[in-house]
């Protein structure tokens, strides 16, 4: 019998009004008690003082300085104080209400403490002592709520795992647990729940991980095969030398990253498999030569294809660069959006709907009705975040079921719920060109503005470009227009004219936009003042200083897309954050964003500061609510474990296998409603 048919009620001492607590947890059976792992452990390694930080946790080891002390105060309140000298320094330590502790502390006997630290006072608040004789431990922490007490479950689970352990059946096919060096599932029950040490917890907590993601993964592609019966997609065979020949002419290498995802995505291309790929790489990684790689390969296959971005500075930078690669090889390429004259617009759908262009770069104007292509065979979606899911949509209809690459350099929850989703595979270019510096980042108050200048004035007599940028402060625009005004005057005041001082805002036209930009990457215009239309994707490897005003009035995720648009090229590039944090997470927020340049990290923070909980809404998203693993920091045992469930499905005699019996039967528990196993 399966431990998902056993009732909590098997265990000794568990009656009704027990089972009701266990059940408010979501706990039904062994198999969910079980399962049901710790949500965090507390860091029970001995520390330094030399680590101790204020109001942070730390476990401190000494010997007993002085005879503890209890104190009364107020009503039934009291506290205990006893000296313990670490390190040579005698440290106070203080626990409220607990006065029986006293007895653990002897004097001229070795303790260790756990508890906050005071950085002022050189002292802690207890939480926890462990003797000179006792075992310190990992200690896992559940989620629990009024009806039930961490050690009631903690027993509970205890008693569980003594009495059936042995029932329980790894789920994940012995090759890929050996493949991987996983955990059995009995060996990740135990580390995650009484880990003896912290090695054994870390590999049970990988393993769990793999193991959650892995079963999700299976789930999805039981969806995914139904899906693929009814949907056979675009056979491009494209011209594999010629593409050779193209990867040649670049004037750099292609990073191992980029050639493994453009390989992914030509296989894709190629085969009848229908492309639905998300390509995740950082800011600057160089995603647009893969989508041209990409787009070239589908014109060589005798098909159009378009490139969709979500502003017209960036679609013209685009087209821009595509046409002065392609437009050589005789491949016609042309722009498309909202303010092009009307007649400007017909003669190019015109061309688009003869099929005369092969290469259409364009804003949202290319979803318009008017617009009709010949045989549009792949479809790319820059900054895809920024596009709706309508709008995807609407791209992918203007043809005959065209292969869609979508590209994001942010890792934000849309993006999460479609990996979640499974809708999308995912490839993701995981290193930057060689020889790009790291970005140095330095965050300063706003009183201490006239060393920014002083920086920039250095920065300008080296010939570096500077980007200034104000964020949008108000609902009105016309303000932040004023604001971005006010620092454009300012730089000038102190720049010009030695050197050009530029502004770029949505308020103007767009041909005046793209010449601003033009004279800016023509090296016409040293600083270029802007409120955030330049935040996406644009693409000017000389301009090394980042200037960010207010800072702390942006997201994590959106500095760092600002940032991004300085450090691509091989010269020492700059970013300066001018903020006044007003609270401890805009505070956290620049100690983040000055202490790492790695995107997948930042996300990750910025989830945790905005509590996943309330940025991913898993209800609303409709993303799955993973219990061990997080999908954006465990990104790589996702995507392994994507792959390998992908594996399984690709033959549909591996389920009948001995070795898959057990997680045949998992899943068909699981996803009854699937019926696919069968
Ligand atoms: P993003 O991924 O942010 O869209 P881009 O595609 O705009 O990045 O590329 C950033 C810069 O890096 C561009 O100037 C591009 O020409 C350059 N680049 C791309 N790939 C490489 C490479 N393999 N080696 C050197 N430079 C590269
Ligand atoms: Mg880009």
């Amino acid at each position: 019998m399966s431990l998902r048919d056993v009732s909590v009620a098997q265990l000794p001492g568990v009656g009704p009004k027990r089972l009701e607590a266990v059940k408010s947890l979501g706990i039904n059976s062994i198999y969910d008690l079980l399962f049901y792992f710790p949500f965090r452990y507390e860091d029970m390694e001995v520390k330094s003082l030399d680590d101790a930080i204020d109001q942070e946790k730390i476990l401190l080891k000494g010997v007993v300085a002085s005879e503890p002390v209890v104190v009364r105060f107020g009503y039934k309140k009291n506290r205990l104080n006893v000296r313990v000298l670490v390190e040579n320094e005698s440290i106070m330590i203080t626990f409220f209400n607990q006065p029986w502790l006293k007895d653990k502390f002897e004097t001229g006997e070795d303790v260790a403490v756990y508890g906050k630290w005071n950085e002022s006072r050189r002292s802690i608040t207890g939480m926890k002592v462990i003797g000179s004789n006792e075992e310190g431990s990992i200690d896992s922490v559940y989620s629990v709520n009024k009806s039930i007490h961490q050690k009631t479950l903690v027993n509970l689970i205890k008693l569980a795992f003594d009495k059936y352990h042995e029932q329980i059946d790894s789920v994940i096919p012995q090759y890929i647990v050996e493949k991987y060096q996983l955990m059995d599932d009995e060996s990740i029950v135990k580390g995650m729940h009484f880990p003896s040490n912290e090695i054994e917890n870390e590999s049970a907590r990988r393993s769990a991980k793999f193991r959650e993601f892995f079963l999700f993964e299976c789930g999805i592609q039981s969806v995914k095969a139904n899906d693929e019966q009814q949907n056979v997609g675009l056979v491009e065979a494209y011209d594999e030398k010629y593409i050779a020949k193209f990867n040649e002419s670049l004037p750099f290498k292609l990073t191992n990253s980029q050639s493994k995802v453009v390989n992914e995505i030509l296989a894709d291309m190629k085969s009848s498999h229908h492309m639905n790929r998300l390509l995740q790489g950082d800011v600057g990684s160089g995603k647009t030569i893969v989508a041209v790689i990409a787009m070239l390969a589908s014109v060589t296959a005798g098909f159009q294809t378009a490139i969709m971005a979500p502003t017209e500075i960036l679609a013209q930078q685009h087209f821009e660069k595509i046409s002065s690669l392609l437009e050589k090889l005789q491949i016609r390429t042309a722009i498309l959006t909202g303010s092009q004259t009307k007649r400007e617009h017909d003669t190019i759908v015109e061309n688009i709907r003869e099929g005369k262009t092969n290469v259409i770069v364009g804003t949202h104007a290319l979803i318009q009705d008017s617009v009709d292509f010949k045989n549009l065979g792949l479809i790319v979606i820059d900054e895809q975040h920024r596009f709706g899911v309508n709008q995807r949509k609407a791209l992918r209809e203007k043809g005959n079921n065209p292969d869609v690459l979508a590209m994001t350099a942010t890792p934000i929850p849309r993006t999460l719920a479609i990996t979640a989703y499974g809708d999308m595979e995912v490839s993701r270019i995981d290193e930057l060109p060689a020889g790009r510096k790291k970005i140095e980042t330095y965050w300063i108050r706003s009183q201490k503005v006239e060393q920014m200048y002083k920086f920039v004035s250095k920065q300008l007599a080296n010939k570096a470009q500077v980007y200034v940028v104000t964020p949008l402060i108000s609902e009105s625009e016309k303000i932040d227009l004023k604001n971005a005004e006010l620092i454009y005057d300012k730089f000038n005041e102190l720049y010009a004219p030695k050197y050009n001082i530029g502004i770029l805002h949505g308020k103007m036209a767009n041909d005046e936009k793209e010449d601003i930009m033009n004279k800016f990457s023509h090296q016409k215009i040293d600083v270029l003042v802007s409120t955030t239309v330049i935040e996406v994707g644009v693409d000017v490897p000389n301009a090394t200083v980042m200037v960010i005003y207010d800072a702390n009035r942006f997201g994590l995720s959106q500095l760092h897309q600002l940032r991004g648009r300085v450090g691509r090229g091989e010269k020492q590039s700059y970013c300066i954050l001018i903020a006044d944090p007003k609270n401890d997470v805009a505070l956290e927020r620049m100690k983040i964003l000055t202490s790492t340049n790695d995107g997948f990290v930042l996300a990750e923070e910025d989830l945790k500061m905005r509590g996943s909980g309330d940025l991913l809404g898993s209800k609303q998203s409709g993303l799955p609510d993973f219990k061990v693993g997080n999908p954006i920091a465990d990104f790589n045992i996702l995507q392994t474990a994507q792959i390998e469930a992908e594996q399984i499905f690709k033959d549909p005699q591996v389920m009948n296998k001995p070795e898959n019996k057990v997680l045949k039967l998992f899943l068909n528990d699981e996803f009854e409603q699937l019926n696919n196993f069968d």
